[in-house]
């Protein structure tokens, strides 16, 4: 009855304007992006050599041995992986994701599928990247929590939305903006409250998007300082420069 209602509410909302192109979102399935757009959004499909840290984009061909980028030697996680890069439909997800909680069908589908195909299947605790008190209460909702429950909900593995803190109001990262000065803006960001739960857990630390990494590797330093085995990122969007 319920699913019934909410349904027809749905169907209701559509067809709407694609966020990218303006042309009309035919099915609720594409969330903020018509199908076209979903089309022309390049995700990582497993046949690219990515960098096996950070994710980083090397060259289009497997490349059959483990390659690094080496700029992320210095991030304090394990692995980062992404589903796609920070562009058409993928982006206006992001940013409609910023201003309502709402993640369409396919997104879900691509967001739990990228997880299933990674090397983060040992992960015993899902943390999302928290926002400050200040943005949460601005925002009411936490993007990244948003993404957290949804693969907590598929696979089955812990949310922990308390372990992780953060204590500053670190201003959004603006484009332009270098490496140095994005690491110094998050350092001492982050807090862990319970150190109890995060001792020896291996841990998939989830943001909607991964920039220069400095975020996640502030959270992931924290987490490692309080006994966290590994860490790990997950975010639907990675920016990068050459693809
Ligand atoms: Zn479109
Ligand atoms: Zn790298």
């Amino acid at each position: 009855m319920f699913h019934k209602i909410y349904d027809s509410l749905l169907t209701l909302a559509y067809p709407q304007a694609c966020e990218v192109c303006q042309n009309i979102v035919e099915n609720s399935f594409d969330g903020v992006a018509c199908r076209l757009c979903w089309e022309k959004t390049r995700f990582f499909s497993g046949t690219e050599t990515l960098c096996a840290k950070c994710g980083a984009y090397l060259q289009a061909k497997v490349s059959g041995f483990e390659t690094f980028c080496h700029r992320c030697d210095g991030h304090f996680y394990d692995a980062a992986r992404a589903v796609g890069i920070y562009e058409k439909a993928l982006s206006a997800s992001v940013l409609h994701l910023k201003r309502e909680p709402m993640v369409g069908k396919r997104l879900k589908k691509l967001f739990v599928s990228r997880f299933r195909d990674s090397d983060f299947q040992d992960a015993t605790k899902i943390v999302p990247v928290p926002l400050s008190e200040k943005r949460f209460l601005e925002r009411g909702f936490n993007q990244a929590g948003i993404l957290a429950k949804i693969l907590s909900k598929q696979t089955g593995i812990a949310l922990d939305e308390q372990s992780l803190t953060r204590q500053i109001h670190t201003p959004m990262h603006r484009v332009g903006m270098d490496e140095k000065a994005r690491a110094t803006s998050v350092k001492n960001a982050f807090e862990a409250k319970r150190p109890k739960l995060i001792e020896g857990e291996t841990i998939i630390l989830i943001d909607d998007v991964f920039t220069s990494g400095a975020t996640v590797s502030a959270g992931a330093e924290v987490l490692k300082e309080k006994g966290a085995h590994k860490v790990y990122v997950l975010t639907l969007a990675r920016a990068v420069e050459n693809f």
